[in-house]
């Protein structure tokens, strides 16, 4: 039989701080594929667009201003990278300013359309196969992927986690925040948050990292 070139892709959906990064992370290097994370290129626009002075509430300067940036990927699971115009932003696109505007930036049609083809494009470049992880993954950018994951967890062990990650210990104000953008993400008019019909629920509350992958691992094993 003939080897496809079409990539394996494993499409990793989900609300913010479900632990779709550590996952698919984990998942992309035990299994040898390219990683993809989708929410750096909307805080990379978004960051773009703050350094330019862009108010990221005016739709029309946003959509007119988005093909000027030029968003890099690097898709190595174990070192990912993000380039904006030629410069390393993977700490700053991280920042309070980033993380308040990145939600309504995501919502303009425009920024949607150009990312999802720089996604496909790092999805055709990926060889044997990539694991994206994002919001509309599975229902838009890769509709036909292998496996959907649909990654969810309580608010609070959400939040918890978040959290830690940013050194914060606040995790009311990190919570409000996540569900802030929790809401703008699922109820935006262009491909919003959404669980793809086809994906498989995965709850992260009560499972360790090491357990959610195993799990992940196992599905993709079961159907390739
Ligand atoms: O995943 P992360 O928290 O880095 O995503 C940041 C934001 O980027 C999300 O809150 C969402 O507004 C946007 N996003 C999106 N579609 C994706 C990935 C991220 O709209 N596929």
């Amino acid at each position: 039989m003939p080897v496809s070139a079409t990539p394996l892709v494993v499409a990793v959906d989900g609300p913010s701080g479900s632990g779709k990064s550590s996952t698919a992370r984990g998942v992309a290097s035990r299994l040898g594929l390219a990683y993809l994370d989708t929410g750096a290129m909307y805080r990379g626009v978004t960051w773009a667009l703050l350094q330019r002075g862009v108010d990221p509430a005016d739709a029309a300067t946003v959509a007119a201003t988005v093909p000027e940036i030029r968003i890099d990927s690097g898709t190595d699971p174990l070192g990912p990278t993000i380039t904006v115009d030629g410069t390393d932003v993977a700490v700053q696109i991280r920042g309070e300013d980033v993380v308040r505007h990145v939600s309504p930036v995501s919502t303009v049609p425009e920024v949607r359309a150009h990312l999802v083809d720089l996604q496909r494009a790092a999805i055709e470049a990926a060889g044997p196969g990539i694991v994206v992880e994002g919001r509309d993954i599975g229902t838009v950018v890769a509709p036909d992927a292998l496996l959907k994951v649909y990654l969810v967890a309580d608010t609070e062990a959400r939040a918890a986690r978040r959290a830690a990650e940013e050194g914060g210990t606040d995790t009311a104000a990190t919570a409000a925040s996540l569900l802030s953008r929790d809401r703008i993400d699922s109820t935006r008019a262009t491909s919003p948050l959404a669980k793809a019909d086809d994906a498989v629920e995965v709850d992260s509350t009560f499972l360790s990292l090491e357990q959610v992958i195993d799990h992940i691992v196992t599905l993709v094993e079961q159907r390739r």
